[in-house]
């Protein structure tokens, strides 16, 4: 075992030394490595050691190097040196993480990180929190929660007796949703159209003067962070608007949230950690590895009515003071996500974490700036770590990407913002540099002369 163990660390540590200077994505040949892994079902054993030579040799050059300082698509974040260590750390534990009595460890560490991320957030107190696979089933428990809680007010308990008949609830969405809170909604029997739509403004922003009427029937979906533009719903003025409706708002904060974690990035997304329900990322922009996303319920009993499976006999008798997992998530079985999150919260500290998320916004100024100083159009107000930027008709725009992510030397992917064809460039991983960000202009502007 310690043979194996050690030389997969030297396989890991080969492949991360490479990472900063090797092609962002595969090259043709690399791809084609993967052939190595297929064939027919081997008959007999085959050494651990061999298997982990195999995919070192064949798989490893085929990843795509997101967790690496030049890769900006889609918001993916890196990995944190604990955080990784933390990872192989569980892996050899091999808990599962839900129920207390599976694992103290895995149960004390999720515990903590939960305490740990309500403060730094300045999220209440009491809230609770059910650890996911990622934003979009923490869309998912955060309004499984809401819909428990608005039909027990109503008098009817969904659980035991699901939709049919149930009195109708009013679900309200920003023009910007993202697709996941849509598929989330129809996950949950609410149809991922029949929702009323409120109109953005230029940044993203739901309006708070298109708002409908709402009523305490009512699903409000907030988001901190747009895709593209990285803007926030002004929850300041909704939330407020809201509460006194008596409807629940959830928030979609599944990379922006993270800005409550720094004091000068903070008024960005003030209100939201008044929000009923909220669901973000660590696989995101706390660097943690996939997959880990978060779903904190303001009311956890809202949370825990929706999530707790019913009596069975083998569950008897399981410590009532301590908190159970399972009670707050849809998965019972489940790896030790909270190990990881913990991980990254006590090797970054508050300071190191804000200044992480800072730093990400920074470099994406700087990269705003360096589009900008070349005669490119960026479209959105940087106001987070989200640039876009166009470099002309949207098939010239197009060419410029697709020559980009040819090159290797960095990879940001496409969109299309306020009707016009744009690169979507995020910055949110740990170890990216300002030497990565002028390396990545300078690729940009040379594919860019080119076309
Ligand atoms: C990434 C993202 C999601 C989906 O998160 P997953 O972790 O991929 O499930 C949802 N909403 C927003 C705003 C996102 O950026």
């Amino acid at each position: 075992m310690k043979t194996l163990l050690a030389s997969t660390a030297s396989h890991a540590t080969d492949y991360l030394a490479r990472l900063p200077d090797r092609a962002v994505f595969p090259q043709a040949g690399d791809i084609e490595l993967l052939e190595n892994l297929g064939g027919p079902l081997p008959e007999s054993p085959t050494s651990p050691q061999e298997v982990m030579e195999k995919m070192a040799r064949y798989a490893s050059p085929a990843t795509v190097a997101s967790a690496g300082p030049r890769y900006f698509g889609f918001v993916v974040g890196g990995v944190l040196p604990a955080a990784l260590a933390a990872n192989w750390l569980a892996g050899a534990w091999d808990q599962n993480a839900g129920a207390w009595v599976m694992s103290p460890a895995a149960a004390r560490l999720e515990q903590v990180a939960l305490d740990w991320l309500v403060d730094l957030l300045g999220l209440p107190p009491e809230t609770g929190a059910g650890f996911v696979t990622g934003a979009t089933m923490a869309n998912f428990t955060g309004l499984a929660a809401a819909r428990q809680h608005l039909l027990d007010r109503l008098g009817w308990d969904v659980t035991t007796h699901g939709l049919y008949g149930a009195p109708e609830i009013q679900v309200v969405v920003g023009e910007e949703v993202h697709v996941s809170l849509l598929k989330s909604l129809s996950l949950l029997g609410f149809g991922s159209q029949r929702v009323t739509r409120v109109p953005a403004d230029d940044q993203g922003r739901m309006r708070p003067d298109r708002l409908p009427e709402l009523d305490d029937r009512t699903i409000l979906c907030l988001q901190a962070g747009n895709v593209n533009s990285g803007a926030f719903d002004p929850a300041a003025e909704l939330i407020p608007l809201a509460r006194q409706a008596g409807a629940w708002v959830h928030t979609d904060g599944a990379f922006g949230l993270w800005a409550l974690a720094s004091p000068e990035l903070a008024p960005l997304a003030s209100g939201f950690e008044q929000a009923d329900s909220i669901a973000t990322d660590a696989h995101k922009w706390l660097n943690v590895p996939y997959d880990s996303g978060i779903a904190f319920v303001r009311q956890p009993t809202a949370l825990q009515r929706a999530m707790a499976a019913g009596p069975a006999a083998y569950l008897d008798g399981m410590a009532a003071s301590n908190r159970e997992p399972d009670h707050y998530t849809p998965d019972m079985s489940r790896r030790a996500r909270g190990v990881e999150i913990w991980a990254a919260l006590q090797s970054l500290g508050r300071s190191g974490l804000a200044e992480m998320v800072e730093r990400c916004c920074r470099l994406a100024r700087q990269m705003a700036d360096g589009l900008q100083e070349s005669g490119f159009d960026v479209l959105n107000e940087v106001v987070l770590n989200q640039v876009v930027v166009s470099f002309g008709s949207p098939e010239h725009t197009r060419e410029v990407i697709r020559r980009v992510q040819e090159g290797g030397e960095m990879w940001a992917g496409s969109t299309v913002w306020q009707g016009r064809a744009g690169m979507r460039l995020s910055v949110s991983n740990w170890s990216t540099t300002q030497a990565d960000i002028a390396r990545s202009l300078e690729a940009i502007r040379q594919s860019a002369d080119r076309v």
